[in-house]
């Protein structure tokens, strides 16, 4: 018998690997950050031991969550404004809030608020821009989640940096102080291109390429957005991408609402990937990417939340759910986006948009042991036919029960064993309280 740090026993074991195979009765066996072995219970636990053994009988054990698009510090502006047009809501709400109150404190307790709510919805992965990233990457590494940070880049100051040289200093700075972390890494994020001149793009795109990470950016999220590029730029947005030299495997575009044909080719050409956010999309009015049409092309496709401020949740169940219907009725076709695919956005193919597709995103031995257990002995979760069905069309962000991130136990029966919920809790209240302040004093 060999022993293991740990072991899963029981329950239904979903692999998302690429055939989709589920297994009845499974156990998992993890040494240190991994998975050891996988397989049928009965063969597992004849060939390891563990003094800590999990109980999922009856529950369902899958990958953990990729949320491959949040601002996580922005959970202290949930709720802050909503159903308004993009320009008054950016304009009159979240900038000004932003200017008045982002500071250190703010990015690290809403970033940690972040962490607890995904964590406690499934997620073990997320891909975060905004400001103070360090301040994330304390609040990650605290949680310990797994992440991809980036120092939002504007041409204009920020309440972190001055000038667009300072915030390319700042994710410098970050890229070499988080190098060798197991779970924290540090990618480059110009805003957008609306927000970025070509020489910031140009120089975060050298800077992504001279320490090999991915290179981020929100792209067409609206049609106004789209139309004055076009009008700014003299040619198409993504045309203009590639003439400067940025569409290659490492691009991660964020919304791609308004793509058209040639634009998917081209980046399907090129290898580029798309993170989908359809709440975000929805709530805003901005309109519905083509997603289906990028999957078909063979674009890789992940799935995010965006921001607390547009969604007003981190819960990759619903966006789950969410994405599978709304693709159906925009075209009218019921058999658009079925559950399988789905669950891969928001698994396997989140790690690919990521470029870590052999570490996480699937249950598979050599990679890392980033695992969700979901409790189905529930009414609404009763019965059960087929798990794919279930994970988009049933769960919710709170029936997971159990998850681990690198191995390690970061929460067990819904309780969570790395953050101190409570006060995270009355910290992000404190500060919504100085918000509403600064932003009722804004109104006189
Ligand atoms: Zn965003």
């Amino acid at each position: 018998m060999i022993e293991v740090d740990r072991i899963i026993s029981g329950g239904r074991i979903i692999l998302m690997d690429e055939k989709g195979t589920t297994i009845q009765e499974g156990a998992i066996a993890i040494g240190g950050e991994e998975i050891i072995d996988v397989g049928e219970r009965e063969v597992i636990i004849g060939h390891y031991v563990s003094k800590e053994v999990i109980d999922a009988h009856g529950c369902l054990v899958m990958p953990g969550l990729i949320n491959g698009h949040t601002h996580a510090a922005m959970t202290c502006f949930r709720g802050i404004a909503d159903d308004r047009e993009l320009l008054d809501w950016l304009n009159n709400y979240i900038f000004p809030a932003e200017a008045k109150n982002v500071n250190k404190e703010l990015a690290y307790w809403g970033s940690l608020l972040a962490c607890a709510e995904m964590i406690k919805s499934g997620t073990t992965t997320f891909c975060d821009m905004y400001i103070f990233e360090d301040e994330t990457a304390r609040a990650a590494k605290q949680a310990g989640m797994r992440c991809f940070l980036g120092e939002v880049l504007f041409d204009f100051p920020s309440p972190n940096v001055k000038t667009p040289a300072e915030g390319l200093a700042y994710t410098r700075m970050l890229l070499e102080k988080w190098a060798d972390d197991t779970l924290v890494n540090i990618i480059v994020e110009p805003h957008a291109l609306y927000t970025c001149s070509p020489s910031l793009l140009i120089d975060a795109k050298t800077l992504a390429d001279s320490y090999n990470v991915p290179f981020a950016a929100h792209l067409l999220e609206t049609r106004s957005e789209t139309e004055q590029l076009h009008r700014k730029l003299g040619k198409k947005a993504v045309s203009f991408l590639k003439d400067i030299g940025c569409l290659n495997e490492r691009l991660i575009a964020f919304h791609c609402v308004c793509m058209d044909e040639e634009d998917i080719r081209l980046f399907a050409d090129h290898g580029c990937k798309v993170v989908h956010n359809p709440e975000s999309n929805m709530k805003l009015a901005s309109g519905v990417a083509p997603v289906p049409d990028m999957i078909k092309a063979g674009i890789v496709v992940g799935l995010g939340t965006d921001g607390c401020a547009s969604n007003n949740n981190l819960d990759m169940f619903q966006e789950m759910d969410t994405t599978a219907k709304l693709h159906k009725v925009a075209r009218l076709d019921p058999t658009l986006m079925d559950a399988q695919t789905v669950i891969r956005m928001a698994t396997c193919k989140g790690a690919g948009v990521l470029g870590v597709e052999d570490l996480v995103g699937c249950l598979q031995v050599g990679m890392k042991a980033d695992i969700i257990i979901i409790n189905l002995h529930k009414p609404h979760l009763t019965p059960m036919y087929n798990e794919f069905s279930h994970l988009v069309y049933t769960v919710g962000g709170a029936d997971v029960d159990t998850a681990l991130i690198n191995g390690k136990v970061v929460m067990q029966n819904r309780r969570l064993l790395t953050i101190d919920e409570e006060r995270v809790m009355e910290k992000v209240r404190e500060i919504a309280a100085r918000v509403k302040r600064s932003l009722d004093l804004n109104r006189k």
